[in-house]
């Protein structure tokens, strides 16, 4: 017998519940992975994303060849690439990672549909891609948590999934397929894009596991001593298995673990939200009534890191170089687009998808939702100070020096307001003056949520 294993967002060989099924159910394995146009079409085929997929494709053959398989490579619509793939096979069985954006309900739908008419059966396989299912903990009547701290007390109470060994050996039948993309065919990636795959996210774990995360708990918030994981690119692609990363931060145990733990439970959280409310990836999941601003100069300045707030501006050139950003910075790049100068969180969260090697639906939609305060945050209307969070994480702004080189010769006391320095050193220096006082950016937010 023969069954189809189609790979989406979960490109590994370890902790893989669906790739085990499959091999466990037939004698020989189909590992499909099918380049549908419907992803570039979607607008989410950014370039740091494309290359970073093409290294998680390469890794996962050598894994698969390293068991006896490889992988097979398609293009065209999922669906009836699937079907195809069935019909020159006769395979029984396919197997897939349960999804959560709309996208991936109506690829399942379709698979169905698809399937139907040949007698294959479609097994979707829950807590592939997220450490504890979507649904798998809810409040009394709702189908999901909108608030995070009880939905964590749960999540942490329920605990996950056993890891599932990887397959020893797989056969793989005779089949044509595409050759593997190649990372060095796609143009305009961000100059320090990181490498992708299932052997460099295991290596980057075991790493962070032996030396960075005992330190978690102090550190995660300081922005030039970059203390956090960088796990995200591989989460987001699953070449690492979330539930995989949970039982062995537990295993290293410790408060820096536990605060590991808790955000990955974050990211549970997210898209346990989009799951239930596949529209709250571009609609306002809970409205403010906004009319936010419209404003193309502000908005190309926050894009290109010269907002005059250095801060910022060091975040949004942290993601153009390397397609990845300090959680810090994002919360602040993100505050200061929202709030201070008022203006749509979907511009930002468009741009950050542009842009993210880690850009994922339910992350970046929601917790863009969540600074903007239309999503889950209880405290909808807070606004982070720019400058009181860059003296508080930035103190000595090596940050700021690191990313925005024109205040490298400022000092600590004004390197975060140069515009309060003398007019003759201003002058010689190549920055922009703030778009706004956030003091009036506070004050129209204010007035526009009816708060004053
Ligand atoms: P670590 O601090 O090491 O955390 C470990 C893991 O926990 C992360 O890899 C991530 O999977 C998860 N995690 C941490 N914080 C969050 C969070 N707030 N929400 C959900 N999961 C979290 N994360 C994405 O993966 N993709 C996105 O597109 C994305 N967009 C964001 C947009 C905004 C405006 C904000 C404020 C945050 C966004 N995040 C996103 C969440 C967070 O910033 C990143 O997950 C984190 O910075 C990745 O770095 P790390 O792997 O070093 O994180």
């Amino acid at each position: 017998t023969v069954s189809v294993m189609l790979f989406t967002s979960d490109l590994r060989v370890h902790d893989q519940p669906a790739l085990a099924a499959a091999v466990r159910e037939a004698d020989e394995v189909v590992p499909l992975f099918v380049l549908d146009p419907g992803v570039g079409k979607s607008g989410f085929a950014a370039p740091n994303r494309r290359a970073f997929l093409a290294d998680c494709l390469a890794s996962l053959d050598t894994g698969l060849r390293q068991r006896g398989g490889r992988l097979v490579i398609r293009a065209g619509e999922t669906a009836g690439q699937v079907r195809r793939v069935v019909a020159e096979t006769g395979a029984r069985s396919v197997h897939v990672a349960a999804g959560v954006s709309a996208y991936a309900r109506r690829r399942e739908d379709r698979l169905r549909a698809e399937l139907a008419g040949v007698r294959c059966e479609l097994r979707v396989h829950d807590g592939v891609v997220t450490a504890l299912p979507p649904g798998a903990v809810t409040p009394a009547n709702r189908d999901h948590f909108a608030v995070f701290t009880p939905y964590f007390r749960r999540w942490e109470a329920t605990g996950t999934r056993p890891v599932t060994a990887a397959p020893r050996t797989l056969r793989v039948p005779e089949l044509a397929g595409h050759p593997l993309p190649d990372r060095a065919a796609v143009t305009g990636l961000s100059p320090a894009l990181p490498r992708g795959g299932e052997h460099e996210g295991r290596a980057r774990l075991r790493a962070w596991l032996a030396r960075g995360v005992s330190a978690y708990e102090d550190r995660h918030d300081d922005l030039p001593g970059d203390a956090t994981s960088r796990l995200s690119p591989h989460l987001h692609f699953g070449a690492l298995s979330a539930a995989e990363l949970v039982h062995r931060a537990r295993r290293a145990g410790g408060p820096g673990a536990d605060a590991f733990v808790r955000q990955l439970a974050w990211r549970d959280f997210h898209h346990q939200v989009l799951a239930a409310r596949p529209d709250a990836a571009h609609a306002d999941y809970r409205p403010r009534g906004d009319r936010w601003r419209d404003d193309e100069k502000e908005i190309a300045a926050w894009k290109e890191g010269r907002t005059g707030c250095p801060v910022v501006d060091a975040g949004m050139r942290q993601l153009a170089h390397e397609g990845w950003m300090h959680n810090r910075a994002r919360l602040l790049t993100a505050s200061y687009l929202t709030k201070t100068l008022y203006v749509d969180w979907r511009v930002g969260a468009r741009h950050f998808l542009d842009l993210l090697v880690d850009g994922d639906l339910a992350n970046n939609q929601l917790n863009w939702q969540w600074v903007a305060g239309t999503g889950t945050d209880t405290r909808p209307n807070r606004i982070l100070n720019p400058l009181a969070q860059a003296r508080r994480f930035d103190p000595r702004g090596e940050y700021v020096r690191r990313w925005v080189p024109e205040l490298a010769e400022l000092g600590a006391a004004e390197i975060h307001r140069p515009e309060s320095i003398d007019a003759d050193r201003r002058s010689r220096l190549d920055y922009p003056d703030p778009l706004i006082d956030p003091a009036e950016g506070r004050a129209r937010f204010a007035r526009a949520r009816g708060l004053d």
